[in-house]
């Protein structure tokens, strides 16, 4: 497609575009009085204005019903997480009985590790990519000393080549086959924070399970944002938050998914409480755990009500798109962000790079040249929400469902403003 850096095109692409509908449907903080051009998505994705009405549903239930609420209300909070699991499904590309919504994602994380890093004698080895988000790391670190063992000889870490941003998918497989039946797990964070570079989850994944190991995926920056078929890709489990593409708010619930080939498996280690247990004898509180028959096998503590009703809100939105639309704008606004991005690159004689590789989601990771946190600053200062990242890095995500290709023009002049500027 050929794009032109003019209001005219923009504003073209974006009356041509079949979602443009739901930028309405979102609440966008404004800076100087005008909405502002949201780039962090990523982070925290913008609250859906039908998000209220669901938190209101439930306020009005508990004040109208009490603990009957449980049962009597529209939507009861006895079986509410129940309601995600098939539209999340859709989004993971996974069976309803494989996704489950509870805790937060690195609580999920570990109590997945309960499950899927089993260490031996001689397997024990976890492998991850260098530099993966710190909470993954902190949460794998511990996990191995948890089990005896330093995480300088347990935990082994695909390192990028000198001089490039990125992780070739030849070398984690070969890092794969060199640990071999060592190889314990490989847990890997589909969508890389940093660069923005989506990995071969459906190759990485075959080499892993090809030479014994468990493989899951932190889909923190994946869900919502690119393809994922966790079910057909035989991926033993993956955990998510909901708050980045997913717009349920801050710091909210966590999606797991666990492949349906283990939820019959009645010896798998698990951490257990009364909301795993099956659902018709929940109530007779007897000492016996029956698990649920599937993902929620793994469920806790009876859900936090208030958390999942934002995430449902945000979930019949996905439902109404669906995410092949999603993927197709997306698809569309981030090429158009990169031409922009190069046209103003051109403009002002190479002050910036895109470090981004061509398996890329939602995101452009761009290194600035000299003057970026002033840049930053000005940015930010005139309404482009972006966010750094040491040492010389700004993240730009224009998520599809709420930004527009004229946000991309806008962002486009004030870049060259600032760099004029500074
Ligand atoms: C955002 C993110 C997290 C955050 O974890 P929380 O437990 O929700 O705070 C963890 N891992 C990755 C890869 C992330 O991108």
């Amino acid at each position: 497609m050929m794009f032109e850096n003019t209001l005219a095109f923009a504003k073209k692409m974006d009356a041509h575009d079949p979602l443009r509908k739901y930028r309405g449907e979102f609440h966008f903080p404004k800076v100087n009085g005008e909405p502002v051009i949201y780039f962090t998505g990523n982070s925290l994705g913008l609250q859906p204005k039908r998000t209220q009405k669901y938190i209101d549903e439930i306020l009005s239930d508990w004040s109208e019903l009490g603990v009957e609420g449980h049962f009597h209300a529209d939507r009861s909070w006895w079986d509410y997480h129940e309601l995600l699991a098939a539209p999340l499904a859709k989004v993971v590309g996974a069976k309803p009985n494989e996704v489950s919504v509870m805790n937060t994602l690195t609580v999920n994380l570990h109590l997945l590790m309960v499950s899927f890093y089993r260490p031996t004698a001689k397997r024990f080895k976890i492998l991850c990519e260098e530099k993966a988000f710190p909470s993954d790391q902190y949460m794998l670190q511990s996990q191995v000393r948890f089990h005896g063992r330093a995480p300088e000889s347990a935990i082994v870490e695909v390192k990028k080549r000198e001089g490039e941003h990125f992780w070739r998918t030849e070398d984690v497989i070969a890092k794969i086959k060199e640990v071999g039946d060592e190889l314990a797990l490989v847990l890997i964070g589909g969508v890389n924070y940093y660069n923005g570079q989506v990995f071969d989850m459906e190759t990485i994944t075959a080499a892993g399970t090809a030479v014994g190991a468990r493989v899951g995926w932190d889909l923190a920056h994946a869900a919502g944002n690119v393809e994922v078929q966790l079910h057909d890709w035989n991926v033993d489990f993956a955990a998510w938050c909901s708050y980045k593409y997913m717009n349920s708010g801050p710091g909210n619930a966590s999606g797991v998914f666990i492949n349906e080939k283990y939820h019959a498996k009645t010896d798998i280690p698990r951490f257990e409480g009364w909301w795993g247990t099956k659902k018709e004898n929940r109530f007779l509180m007897k000492p016996e755990f029956e698990p649920m028959p599937n993902a929620d096998a793994w469920q806790l503590s009876n859900p936090p009500i208030l958390s999942l009703a934002p995430y449902l809100a945000s979930l019949d939105m996905f439902e109404e798109t669906g995410m092949a639309p999603l993927i197709k704008k997306r698809k569309k606004i981030v090429a158009y962000l990169e031409f922009i991005l190069r046209e103003m690159d051109r403009e002002t004689k190479g002050s910036f790079e895109i470090i981004t590789p061509e398996a890329r989601g939602c995101q452009l990771s761009v290194f600035l040249h000299g003057q970026g946190r002033s840049l930053f600053d000005f940015l930010m200062e005139n309404g482009v929400v972006t966010d750094w990242r040491e040492p010389n890095v700004i993240r730009l995500a224009p998520a599809p469902f709420y930004c527009s290709f004229e946000d991309m023009y806008r962002f486009g002049q004030l870049l060259k403003q600032g760099v004029s500027r500074l």
